[in-house]
């Protein structure tokens, strides 16, 4: 059986710390287990265009594993080509790189290691929350620079206390986040989902469920987005639904570049519709370096706490998603059932209800 994995590379850092599992250098450490069973392991970080690794070796692989960090991205084309495809494994969370409803078509399987790194994601949105609000990444530059005054940041620094801040999506890691926030005392907490919490959950966190997103992004101050990226939250934020947003709030998306209109994030920011915005994901990655969001401001030349696609890639997340991985390579070569939320494409059907209503 060919298992093929597109992994980002590492360079010397890989090298260096071994426990950089998801790297092209350190291959999930399942080498030993699937080459002891007689298995071909192919790893490469090489998936751009016809003559990649990825698309070359796509036709005749079993089993591909890709971290949403440095995606494969399986489009309805190469699934034509993907002849032995038998099952996908997302080594983390977040599947949308790979043509789902194609997936469902082709009986392939596509499961993640779901839950593994939700703590990582959830801690990573409240730090973005925190550094947008007080306004930290222009107060260190600063001081980096060899400056001090205080003013000039302390004009755009707020406190978390006191504000409106919703979640889009309040699944695993939507609904971390409002456990994690509760404690700042905010006047209120939101949620925008299809999916109702059950009722001890909202109440746990006091939290209200609004159904019409334009009313939602009316009334908050901070808003995170926690939602996957499918048919439905492709550039749900746009210029139209920027508009609606109260003037100067904060928007922090960790969940999927796409989601939001890139362009008209900037513009927003530009215009100081919004104050800040502040993930790790973007529309395409690696994001090019003349990607705006890479240094776009807002009028008080802050607002920006853009890093690349890290938050859900901890040391300690890494364990998780690679002894994930492996366990559902596991079942899959022994014939065991998988996990039931880990699977996203079952034989021929969808196993969750998280990617959109259908
Ligand atoms: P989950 O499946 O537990 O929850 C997702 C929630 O979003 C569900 O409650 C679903 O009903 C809701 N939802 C779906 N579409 C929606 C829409 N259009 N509007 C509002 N709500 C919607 O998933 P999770 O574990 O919380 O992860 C969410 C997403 O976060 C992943 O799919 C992935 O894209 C992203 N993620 C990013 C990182 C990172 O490193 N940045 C890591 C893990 C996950």
């Amino acid at each position: 059986m060919k298992v093929l994995a597109i992994l980002y590379s590492g360079g010397a850092a890989a090298k260096e710390e071994p426990r950089l599992l998801g790297t092209l250098e350190n291959e999930l450490a399942i080498r030993e287990y699937l080459e002891s069973q007689g298995h071909e392991y192919l790893v490469s970080d090489d998936k751009e265009g016809p003559d990649s690794f990825f698309q070359k070796h796509i036709a005749d692989a079993e089993v591909l594993i890709t971290t949403p960090f440095h995606p494969g991205y399986l489009t309805a084309d190469l699934f034509e080509k993907a002849k032995k495809l038998k099952i996908c494994i997302t080594a983390g969370v977040g599947s949308d790189h790979i043509d789902l409803n194609a997936a469902v078509a082709h009986q392939v399987q596509v499961l993640e290691v779901s839950g593994s790194n939700v703590v990582s994601v959830a801690e990573h949105v409240v730090m973005n929350i925190l550094l947008l609000v007080r306004n930290f990444v222009p107060a260190h530059e600063m001081i980096e620079r060899g400056d001090w005054q205080v003013s000039q940041v302390a004009r755009n620094a707020f406190d978390v206390e006191g504000k409106v801040i919703g979640t889009i999506g309040a699944g695993r890691i939507g609904y971390r986040v409002l456990q994690r926030l509760l404690p700042f005392n905010p006047k209120e907490l939101l949620y925008y989902d299809y999916a109702t919490l059950p009722a001890e959950a909202e109440k746990a966190v006091n939290a209200r469920r609004v159904e019409d997103l334009k009313d939602f992004v009316s009334q908050c101050d901070i808003i995170t987005v926690n939602a996957p990226l499918h048919e439905g939250s492709r550039g749900l934020i746009n210029t139209e639904l920027l508009s609606h947003f109260k003037k100067g709030a904060w928007l922090v998306n960790t969940a999927r570049g796409a989601i939001c209109d890139k362009d008209a994030v900037a513009a927003a920011l530009k215009s100081g519709q919004l104050r800040g915005y502040a993930g790790d994901v973007w529309d395409v990655q690696p994001a090019p370096r003349d990607h705006v969001w890479r240094t776009m401001k807002n009028p008080l030349g802050g607002g920006n706490g853009m890093v690349p696609h890290y938050s859900g890639t901890t040391l300690d997340a890494q364990a998780r998603y690679a002894k994930g991985t492996k366990d559902i390579l596991d079942n899959y070569l022994t014939g065991k059932e998988q996990e039931p939320g880990n699977v996203i494409i079952g034989l021929g059907k969808w196993g969750t209800k998280a990617y959109g209503q259908r």
